[in-house]
């Protein structure tokens, strides 16, 4: 499974037909859930780097790592 650097716990429930996905994001500190009747797991298992906060977050690590390199 793809999933983003970010992603801290991630599980999935079910509630009668919906599907409830929990994930906690490290960038902005929040445990988020996501409810769904289909299989739709959220962004930080599929195209996560097309998430703006892990976009943001990278390009932060990444100017960390040019001012530390440079
Ligand atoms: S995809 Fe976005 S919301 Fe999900 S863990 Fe990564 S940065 Fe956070």
């Amino acid at each position: 499974m793809r999933r983003c650097p970010y992603l801290e716990e991630y599980y999935k429930d079910r509630l009668g037909p919906i599907r409830v996905y929990h994930f906690d994001c490290h960038v902005d500190h929040r445990s988020k859930v996501k409810r769904s009747l289909r299989d739709s797991p959220p962004i930080c298992v599929r195209n996560y780097e097309d998430c703006p906060l892990y976009v943001a977050e990278k390009r932060r690590e990444d100017g960390l790592i040019t001012r530390y390199t440079d």
